[in-house]
């Protein structure tokens, strides 16, 4: 597969590259069986985190003894001195190294996470630090928020940039990509896909690769989903394909989930970041596939308390403390419509939670 530069990192990346996210998401062995093939496959740069549970030390495991053939990210949540030492000790300790390619620090959308980064003496000098004792070779930043970035590059304290880019997520073709350019910073694009909102992820994989100056880093956690996604390389977006990416585009707006769990757990077990997307997984697989449990998940749904916890976690800000009821009644009512569940039980349910009809709701 071609590599590119990965600005001034002078890192040579795979053109597509690894998403390690949903990995966390399948067995070990399946985990390292995934990762190992799409480096067979000429995939060279995975992209992890402290945050991705299993994520990092799967991927350790998959990779090791390739030693300079595979550049692996991680990033860390902490801003803060202690944990981000902890941080970085554990991953090391996962990704089975000597040293960290890239370190990035995840999620940044505010200011104030920013300014506690570049505090004298503060989180970057930590990373600067274990540069200087060749534990570090590279240091980045992520956000979901393109205008945060064009702050965050401005202080040339960063060689990358990670920023959701997608069909329908195209804010940072405006200004921070050309920015990110003229700085020769490395841009490294997540959800590609969108959490899977597309008709076609191979179409949405196509369309970002089609973007100059960007490495799209789809999340993979199948076989089949890397073989997909290295299809995409070796087509080019066809006009049908251009239309279906615009047609799910005007149907989903802009909020909608990205499946990116961030908002989870929820305190009172509620399968909120599930219960948000249902509406569109429905859409995707119909009723036959959304059995029993998950009308339960539905029903537990309506037992939110509105806390807003999950909504304080959400990196696209959607509105989940009424979402998480909203849709739990709409599905519900889906599930009546399909045969799936009694008029009688739904009755009684909307009245043990002391709920009415969806269209009464605000
Ligand atoms: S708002 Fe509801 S779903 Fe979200 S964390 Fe609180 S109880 Fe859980
Ligand atoms: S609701 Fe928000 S935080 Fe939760 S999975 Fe969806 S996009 Fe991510």
């Amino acid at each position: 597969m071609d590599k590119v530069r990965l600005g001034k990192t002078e890192l040579m990346v795979s053109r597509l590259s690894f998403g390690g996210l949903p990995i966390q998401s399948v067995d070990r062995d399946s985990a390292e069986k995934v990762a190992r093939y799409a480096y067979d496959r000429g995939m060279n740069f995975f992209d992890t985190a402290r945050g991705y549970t299993t994520s990092e030390a799967d991927l350790g495991r998959a990779l090791a003894g390739l030693g300079e053939k595979v550049i692996i990210a991680t990033k860390s949540y902490y801003k803060n001195m202690e944990q981000l030492d902890k941080d970085f000790k554990i991953s090391i300790k996962n990704l089975n190294r000597d040293y960290i390619d890239l370190f990035q620090f995840h999620i940044v959308n505010y200011e104030k996470e920013l300014q506690a980064i570049l505090e004298k003496g503060g989180p970057l000098d930590y990373l600067k630090e274990r540069q200087r004792e060749g534990r570090l070779r590279h240091i980045g930043i992520t956000s979901h928020r393109p205008a945060m970035m064009l702050q965050a590059l401005k202080t040339g304290a960063f060689e990358t940039v990670q920023i959701p880019l997608n069909y329908i997520e195209t804010e940072p073709l405006d200004k921070l990509i050309p920015l990110a350019a003229s700085l020769d910073i490395g841009v490294i694009a997540m959800k590609p896909v969108a959490g899977g909102v597309f008709t076609s992820n191979r179409a949405a994989v196509k369309w970002v690769l089609q973007q100059q100056g960007v490495v799209p880093i789809p999340g993979m956690c199948r076989i089949e989903e890397v073989d997909d996604n290295l299809a995409a390389l070796n087509s080019p977006l066809t006009p049908e394909e251009l239309a279906a990416l615009e047609s799910d585009k005007q149907e989903l707006g802009t909020i909608f989930c990205r499946r990116c769990d961030y908002c989870m757990p929820c305190p009172n077990d509620i399968e909120a970041s599930y219960i948000v997307r249902s509406g569109m997984i429905f859409k995707r697989v119909g009723w036959d596939k959304m059995e029993q449990d998950h009308i339960d998940a539905f029903v537990k749904g309506l037992t939110c308390d509105q806390c807003g916890t999950c909504a304080s976690r959400c990196p696209y800000d959607l509105p989940l403390t009424d979402m998480v009821i909203d849709e739990s009644l709409a599905m519900l009512r889906k599930a009546v419509e399909y045969g799936k569940l009694s008029e009688e039980d739904y009755n009684k349910i909307l009245k043990d939670a002391g709920k009415n009809e969806p269209s009464e709701q605000k």
